[in-house]
């Protein structure tokens, strides 16, 4: 792409801040993409919005109080589990916490809590072994 579409300006490969909103609150995010100089258009590739998807999403999980991509795996990791074994003990089909953290689906509620549960010490994932498996 050469020049806009629309206005016919110069189009430049940049980043720009872009403003999230989301339930009353607001982020910037840097959103790497191809944008008119002239009229500030934005074309933006799958790749593009692909390198945002996860900051944007995490946005949203902090707001609505569901565990960021990050705090999903660490607490996990913690519990010695792989994706796959995890994806086992707590269903939601064989690549569900591949999905989740990457910020492709988010997890349901009821395991959001129990995640918590497991980091705060209250469960044990044997003590949910031994009621889902
Ligand atoms: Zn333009």
């Amino acid at each position: 792409m050469t020049n806009c579409p629309i206005c016919n300006g110069t189009i430049e490969r940049t980043i720009k801040l872009i403003e999230y909103k989301y339930k009353g609150h607001t982020r910037n995010i840097k959103q790497v993409g191809d944008y008119c100089i002239k009229c500030g258009e934005s074309f933006l590739t799958p790749k593009d919005l692909k390198s945002t998807q996860k900051e944007i999403v995490n946005f949203k999980r902090e707001i609505d109080h569901l565990l960021t991509t990050e705090e999903l795996k660490r607490i996990r990791k913690k519990s010695h589990l792989t994706q796959e074994e995890a994806s086992n003990i707590f269903g939601g089909g064989v690549r569900a916490f591949h999905k989740y953290e990457n910020a492709e689906i988010n997890q349901s509620k009821p395991l959001d809590i129990l995640f918590r549960l497991i980091d705060l010490k209250k469960i044990t994932v044997d003590d949910i072994k031994q009621v889902s498996i």
